[in-house]
């Protein structure tokens, strides 16, 4: 299949790009767990991100295929805890754009929320494929689809694994729209929340999970 450019652009449209593949190197697929959520409810609208199994929508893809060609200046980084991923949404509107490791590693989780469905000329099925996996349902709520997988399956961690290690070998993790090459930092700090403020969120996350 051809590479295919697939726009990128937040809800206010101040932040775009695109992300340049074919549709079978990334990964479509969605993750229920807590910190996803959490990261939902710290955007301040979980309901716009998540889908009604409280999922969140990931494309998962190589950083050298993610370009952005306007308004890097509102991106903005968070991290859940310290060794948590750094998790990047835009300032402007609080669109939650990807989820990342570091400037070394060749992963990069799009939110698809981020995605510029709409503006493509071809179906979202035949830009980013299926949902492949799944997974940590056991923190979704609902009537959930039959593959879903209580963790994260085998299939889907190895994929990653090795989509990490051939960027190892390939520097796939270059040019990165997220981390400096000279100095592998974030471009942006990240906001490190306290134990405090990550408590107060799961408390949310957890109601979130309880409604019906
Ligand atoms: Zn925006
Ligand atoms: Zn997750």
């Amino acid at each position: 299949m051809e590479k295919i450019k697939i726009p990128l652009k937040c809800q206010c449209s101040q932040v775009q790009g695109y992300v340049h593949t074919k549709p079978q190197d990334g990964n479509n697929v969605v993750c229920f767990c807590d910190d996803c959520q959490a990261f939902a409810q710290f955007l301040g609208n979980p309901q716009n991100v998540l889908t009604e199994n409280n999922g969140t929508e990931l494309f998962q893809i190589t950083p050298n295929k993610l370009k952005l060609t306007q308004g890097k200046n509102n991106l903005a980084c968070m991290q859940l805890s310290p060794k948590g991923l750094k998790r990047w949404y835009t300032s402007c509107c609080k669109t939650p754009v990807a989820n990342t490791m570091n400037g070394k590693i060749a992963f990069n989780g799009i939110i698809q929320k981020f995605i510029d469905f709409d503006a493509l000329d071809i179906s979202k099925q035949d830009a980013i494929g299926e949902v492949s996996d799944y997974c940590m349902s056991r923190f979704a709520k609902g009537e959930l689809p039959e593959n879903s997988h209580p963790k994260y399956p085998l299939g889907i961690t190895i994929k990653i694994f090795k989509m990490i290690l051939l960027g190892y070998v390939f520097k796939t993790y270059r040019p990165n729209e997220f981390f400096s090459e000279e100095t592998g930092e974030p471009v942006i700090a990240p906001v490190v929340l306290t134990k405090e403020q990550r408590d107060e969120i799961m408390i949310k996350v957890n109601m979130l999970s309880d409604e019906d």
